[in-house]
Formats: structure tokens, C-alpha cells, sequence
């Protein structure tokens, strides 16, 4: 049994639960989760804002831990490894994306690490990082760089790559302009990753505050996208935009910053619909409104090697398993820098009644 905190409903919050998981099989590791961080579809997902969920519902896929045992076919990982599982724990492996290395975007529907139907473990919901264990197809675990240290790394294996991702997609190089907008988890990252492939980097923050923040983080200009005359003076200046707010927002006035051929890429979910985009903004300048969705397995691991030659890592702050609720609060709020993390050494030992 393992130890998890999860949501038994939308209103619930978060409670202490315990989870049976699978032996491993074969193609199987088994995980001692160390870390988990909290993002914010954590959020959206453990509260219904997406659409009904099942429950118990165990969040977190920003998980990093050490192998404990393997199943007879795994080669690739021993017990003892410091291993890394994100957003998938599966996928068809058969269709076009996912011979592509894009799981992300199997035709036939990838299995999240939570809340996802595990069709090759008799359809069990599978269930998340916010516990002391897990065991995951060998084939979507991936090997957590010696030189970083692995609460910060937690973090990169959602918003790490999630926001790598649209960059590489867009070929980011020295001499181009990236904006972000949002300084959270997601933000924190884009900002960190287009530096250092090169990029100048501008942040659109809402938060006054955040602005000398950005600054240290490497930004070289922090807009307030509430400031009509900030918005206006830059206009035309950026090639490429990611957008990480988690809420409703008007990108109208984004799509005037970018230059000819520029692209926005659009990776919050917000839980409500988003004022509608104007055709015109996009027309004027031939721009590319686009979304993303995580990263392959394959580039999880690229981002993976990438931060650790650059020795990137995310801002943290360490939470323990009876603080989860109040640091959902915080995210919320904006009030967080950047990243959360769950030390899973603070989760209760499952009782011994409940393993009755
Ligand atoms: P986060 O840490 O909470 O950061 C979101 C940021 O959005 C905030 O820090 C804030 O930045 C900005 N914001 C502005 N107005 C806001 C409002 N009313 N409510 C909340 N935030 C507001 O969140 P995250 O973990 O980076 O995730 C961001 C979004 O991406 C979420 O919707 C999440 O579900 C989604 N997501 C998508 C993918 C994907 O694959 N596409 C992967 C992971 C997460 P400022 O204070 O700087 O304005
Ligand atoms: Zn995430
Ligand atoms: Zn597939």
C-alpha cells in the first residue's frame, strides 16, 4: 500500500488516502516517489473544473524518485536509479504519434499519470505522484540528470517540458524574441529554457511585484500587461509568445506585439471560455495561434539532458503533504515562486486498517 493525499471530491480538498498499487510487471518499474511538484491542472483537475473525475482522484505528474525493483524485462533502469515519471504513464504505441515520439498526441488517446483509464492494467484509474510510490511502464520513466538536484528537477517534468516543447517547435535560436506571459510554474520555466537557447525574453506579468523577480529569473524587459501604454510600446517586437495564464484572458492585445510570421502558443487551460480571438489580429501580421500539449517521452528526456548542460533547474518551495491545501490556496492567488513541491517523506504511513 502507499501512502497519497487526494481528493475525494470536487469540494473536498485535499485528504490523506491510501492506495494499492500494481506489482510490477515485466515491462514495469516500481518508484519510491521523493518529490512531487504541484501544478496548476492539479488544480483545475482535483476541483472538477475540466469535467467530472473520478474519486479518489490522486494528483501530481512532476514526479522524481528512485527505482526500487524492476520487472524480468526491464533493461533500462536498476533499483537504486534516480528516475523521473511526467504527465503519461501510457499510450497506444502504435499510431502515427506515438511512432513519432508525440504520445502526447496518440490518435488514440494517452493514459495520464492520474485520472486516466490504464487500458493495459484492466482499466484502473491510474493515479498520481502525491505518494510515496508508483509503478509505471519502463517505456515512460526517464533518467533524472546526476549534476541537478532532483526536488528542483521534480517541476521540469511538466512545466519543464511543456514549455521546451513550443519552443523547439518554433526552432528558438539566439536573436529571437520570445514573450511570456504568466510568471508561475510554466512561466518560470519558458523563461529560463528560451534564455538559454539564446533568446531575448520579454515577461508580461499581472503582478507588479513579480517585475524585479522576473528580472533576476534573466528576463531582459517585464511588461505589465495591465498598462495599456506598456502593451502599445511593444508592439511588434516579439517573435514568438507563450502564454501560461491559467485563467481567462484577452490575447487581442498580445497579437499586436508580435512581428510578421510571429506565433502565439497558447498552454493554460483556463477552466471558463476565453474572450473570443479577433481574425484581424491574426490576418495583419500572418500570425499562428497555436496550442501545445506537454512533450513526447523522448524530448522529456532531451529537456532533461538540455537543463542539465545548462544547469537549469526550477525555483522551489518545499511543501509538506498537510500544507497542500494551503499552497493550492497560494497558487491560486499568483503567490508562489515558482513552484511547489511535495516532499513525500511528510506523507502518513498508510494505517494498518486500511489495509483490511
Ligand atoms: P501557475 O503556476 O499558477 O501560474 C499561472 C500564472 O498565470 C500566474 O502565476 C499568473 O502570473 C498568471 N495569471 C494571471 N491571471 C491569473 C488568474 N486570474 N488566475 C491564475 N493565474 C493567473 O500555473 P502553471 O502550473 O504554470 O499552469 C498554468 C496553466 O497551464 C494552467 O492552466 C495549467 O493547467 C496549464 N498547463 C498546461 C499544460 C499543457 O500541456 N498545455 C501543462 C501544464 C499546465 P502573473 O502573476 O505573472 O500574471
Ligand atoms: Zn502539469
Ligand atoms: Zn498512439
Amino acid at each position: 500500500m502507499a501512502a497519497a493525499y487526494g481528493a475525494v471530491s470536487a469540494e473536498s480538498g485535499l485528504v490523506p488516502l491510501t492506495l494499492a498499487r500494481r506489482a510490477p510487471k515485466a515491462d514495469d518499474v516500481e518508484i519510491a516517489i521523493e518529490f512531487c511538484g504541484l501544478c496548476h491542472s492539479d488544480v483545475h483537475a482535483t476541483r472538477g473544473e475540466w469535467g467530472a473525475q473520478n474519486y479518489p482522484l490522486v494528483p501530481g505528474h512532476e514526479i522524481v524518485g528512485t527505482v526500487n525493483r524492476v520487472g524480468s524485462a526491464v533493461e533500462d533502469f536498476a533499483p537504486g536509479d534516480r528516475v523521473g515519471v511526467g504527465c503519461m504513464v501510457d499510450s497506444c504505441r502504435e499510431c502515427d504519434s506515438c511512432l513519432e515520439g508525440l504520445e502526447q498526441y496518440c490518435e488514440n488517446g494517452m493514459t495520464g499519470t492520474y485520472g486516466g483509464k490504464d487500458s493495459r492494467n484492466g482499466g484502473a484509474i491510474t493515479q498520481g505522484g502525491y505518494s510515496s510510490s508508483v509503478v509505471v511502464d519502463s517505456r515512460y520513466v526517464v533518467r533524472v540528470p546526476a549534476n541537478l538536484d532532483p526536488a528542483a528537477v521534480a517541476p521540469l517534468l511538466c512545466a519543464g517540458v511543456t514549455t521546451f516543447s513550443p519552443l523547439r517547435h518554433f526552432d528558438v535560436e539566439e536573436g529571437d524574441v520570445v514573450g511570456v506571459v504568466g510568471l508561475g510554474g510554466l512561466g518560470h520555466m519558458a523563461v529560463k529554457l528560451a534564455k538559454a537557447m539564446g533568446a531575448a525574453v520579454k515577461v508580461f506579468t499581472t503582478s507588479e511585484a513579480k517585475v524585479p523577480a522576473a528580472l533576476e529569473l534573466g528576463a531582459d524587459e517585464v511588461i505589465l500587461s495591465r498598462d495599456e501604454d506598456a502593451m502599445a510600446a511593444a508592439n511588434r517586437s516579439i517573435d514568438l509568445i507563450i502564454d501560461t495564464v491559467a485563467a481567462p484572458h484577452d490575447l487581442n492585445p498580445y497579437f499586436r506585439t508580435l512581428r510578421v510570421d510571429g506565433a502565439l502558443f497558447q498552454l493554460g487551460l483556463p477552466a471558463e471560455a476565453m474572450p473570443p480571438v479577433n481574425p484581424r489580429s491574426l490576418m495583419r501580421r500572418r500570425l499562428a495561434y497555436s496550442g501545445s500539449m506537454i512533450g513526447g517521452i523522448a524530448e522529456t528526456q532531451e529537456m532533461l539532458d538540455f537543463c542539465a548542460e545548462h544547469n537549469l533547474m526550477a525555483d522551489i518551495e518545499m511543501v509538506s503533504a498537510d500544507q497542500l491545501n494551503e499552497a493550492y490556496r497560494r497558487m491560486v492567488a499568483g503567490d508562489v515562486k515558482y513552484r511547489f513541491v511535495l516532499d513525500t517523506s511528510t506523507l502518513q504511513a498508510p494505517a494498518e486498517e486500511a489495509d483490511a
